[in-house]
């Protein structure tokens, strides 16, 4: 059968597109050329904000528009919690986050007859196995190492989509490192839904610390780089453990939300702002030079303009590297949609606004630091003679160069734009 897949959503959704996507290329199926009809269409839904479930389902009714006579795939997280509305928008067979496999059998089985298989994730307590790898081109690999999340921010629907914490085993991790080190990836990419409680749910109760050093001991030349981070996962114990992986990325993604505590206490954050600090000092010491970003969310409900202003001020204290920043959006089916104290998007909207204006601040002043210093840069692309690539800080840089693809060179950087670095690339030592 020919296919196509759309996916929405985070890292762990693309994983498990590409890893479903190697299993449809392993049992003959091949992808629709573009143009062509294809004879199933899958789409893998998000529904981490409102907006993200309306889009899933504008998604899922373009594509049965455009494959009138395709089946329909719908899973991900927004099928996970409306399967029933998945289906009127025009999907044909219906999972959730949970038995890709199956999902497929389903979809191979179903040019016949319309199927929904939605199962309870807190019935989940065997860890999903996929194949981990990138189907286009073999520069940076996702490797999921962990499922579901019981932490219930007030603002999120992804614990009733993802359900009970489930690890795939530390041997398990270093197989699969093993593996994509020998298809010659340059980077692994560590991600899940909380990769902060890796191993709870394993015997022994083994960290993320002890997961990522038996990944690193596999990895080679292979960087290693590691998705979302909970702050709390960050002690001394961890850095330390962490400082002994050779080629371990240099970049630290923590969840921050917001910058004030009274805020965090009604989004039933795990932390405070003078433990999240303690966390981003503890990185800077075990890795200097670090790149350090953050979420944040901003016009939460009930959030004052004093609040705001204690956050603004937490970030210049934090001098993230970049930030990604969220205007708030009620999720029903949360605790926060149901809050008093909603703000108007205009509020939530220009409270961005000055967050983002803080992060550009910082982002350069983090850039202007770098010049001088000499990077390790893994190279994507190449135009007209320069090559591109991100430093282990996780930076965007140019060097003159050709054919780097796909390799770590080091580059000392000599200048900054604001946005990207650019440098010439030194001799390897
Ligand atoms: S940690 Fe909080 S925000 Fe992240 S997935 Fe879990 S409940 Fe959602």
């Amino acid at each position: 059968m020919k296919y196509r897949i759309s996916t929405l959503g985070c890292k762990v959704n693309q994983y498990e597109t590409q890893a479903m996507e190697t299993i449809l290329l392993s049992r003959g199926h091949m992808p629709a050329p573009s143009g062509e009809r294809a004879d199933v269409v899958i789409v893998n839904t998000c529904a981490v904000t409102a907006e993200s479930g309306r889009k899933s389902r504008q998604l899922i009714r373009r594509l049965r528009e455009e494959n009138p006579e395709a089946v329909i795939g719908v899973c991900g997280c927004y099928s996970q919690l409306s399967p029933e509305e998945a289906q009127m928008s025009g999907g044909t067979v219906i999972f959730g986050t949970g038995d890709h496999a199956a999902f497929l059998q389903a979809l191979e089985k179903a040019a016949e007859e319309a199927t929904v298989c939605v199962d309870d994730p807190f019935r989940r307590f065997v860890y999903e196995e996929l194949p981990a790898g990138a189907v286009a081109g073999r520069t940076r690999a996702l490797l999921k190492i962990q499922d579901g999340c019981v932490n219930f921010c007030t603002y999120c629907i992804i614990p009733y989509t993802r359900g009970r914490l489930r690890s795939l085993p530390i041997e398990k991790c270093a197989e699969e490192t093993a593996r994509l080190r020998e298809e010659g990836y340059r980077e692994i990419v560590l991600t899940g839904i909380e990769i902060a409680s890796y191993g709870v749910d394993l015997p022994g109760k083994p960290g993320l610390a002890e997961a990522v050093c038996a990944i690193g001991e596999q990895a080679g030349p292979m960087r290693v780089h590691l998705g979302s981070l909970e702050p709390t996962v960050v002690t001394e114990d961890f850095c330390r453990a962490l400082s002994s992986v050779e080629h371990l990325c240099r970049h630290f993604h923590l969840s921050l939300q917001s910058g004030c505590d009274r805020t965090l206490k009604a989004m039933n954050r795990k932390y405070d702002t003078a433990r999240f600090y303690h966390s981003v000092q503890l990185l800077r010491q075990a890795f200097p030079g670090c790149g350090i970003t953050c979420d944040l969310i901003t016009g939460f409900p009930g959030e004052t303009e004093q609040d705001f202003a204690e956050t603004l001020a937490f970030l210049q204290k934090c001098a993230f590297s970049d930030m990604h920043i969220f205007p708030y959006s009620r999720r029903p089916g949360t605790p926060a949609d149901k809050m008093p104290g909603q703000c108007t998007n205009a509020v939530k909207q220009r409270r961005a606004a000055d967050a983002l204006s803080v992060c550009n601040e910082m982002h350069r002043s983090f850039l202007e630091a770098c010049v001088g210093q000499t990077l390790p840069v893994l190279f994507e692309t190449e135009k007209d003679g320069v090559s591109t690539g991100h430093s282990d800080t996780y930076v965007l840089v140019r060097a003159p160069g050709e054919g780097l693809r796909n390799r770590v060179c080091p580059v000392r950087i000599t200048n900054t734009d604001g946005e990207s670095l650019s440098g010439i690339i030194e001799e390897e030592q």
